[in-house]
């Protein structure tokens, strides 16, 4: 099986997604973008878990991209898009043809870049003009089966970082927080995350 580029975040979806491709004999490549995103916590987490698996990691510096964002935490027009292509073209001047992106059912609403028809052009596009596949195998999942794939592949959910804030803790509040807190409890999956607030069950 060919060498895999993977969109690795250090966010849960994409530390299930590697996980899952190592899992089917895939050899991967890591590529994570530092846009000067609020959450440093992500970027290490990225690195740790790249380095506690022996994985390949690139870091790219993107540092203007967060300016295009209103304010922290506000969504980066065209962030998915601008990833897939720079992750296309990094599979392309390493010999790769295969790129993979942990996009899910959940992220549909609020970036339109990771809807299903958009991933489609841009697949098309990537395989048309460059020869490289997309793959993007969770699109029509809820985050809830990801976090279900995550555990029995013995994903470390601990160690990745879904938070907008700046940590060291994950906040338990933001929109991140609440969607990674309903898929664990909505996945029958104990969280391992440690959340400055508690949220009442209700
Ligand atoms: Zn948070």
């Amino acid at each position: 099986m060919g060498t895999v580029v993977v969109l690795f975040s250090g966010g849960l979806d994409s530390a299930v997604l590697a996980c899952h491709l190592v899992a089917q004999g895939h050899e991967i490549r890591c590529l994570t973008v530092d846009y000067g995103q609020a959450q440093r916590p992500e970027i290490d987490a990225a690195n740790h878990m790249a380095m506690a698996h022996n994985w390949l990691l690139t870091t790219l510096p993107m540092g203007w991209f967060a300016t295009l964002a209103p304010h922290e935490g506000a969504v980066v027009p065209g962030r998915n898009a601008v990833l897939i292509t720079l992750a296309v073209a990094h599979a392309q001047a390493h010999g790769c043809d295969l790129v993979a992106a942990g996009m899910h059912a959940g992220d549909e609403a609020d970036f339109p870049d990771c809807r299903v028809w958009c991933l489609k052009s841009l697949g098309q596009i990537s395989k048309l003009t460059y020869g490289v596949d997309l793959l993007v195998p969770f699109t029509h999942w809820p985050k809830a089966r990801v976090v279900q794939l995550g555990a029995t592949l013995g994903v470390p959910f601990e160690r990745t970082w879904s938070c907008y804030g700046r940590g060291p803790r994950h906040c338990g509040t933001c929109l991140a927080c609440t969607n990674r807190r309903n898929a664990f409890r909505e996945a029958g999956i104990d969280d391992p995350t440690t959340y400055e607030e508690t949220v009442c069950a209700g």
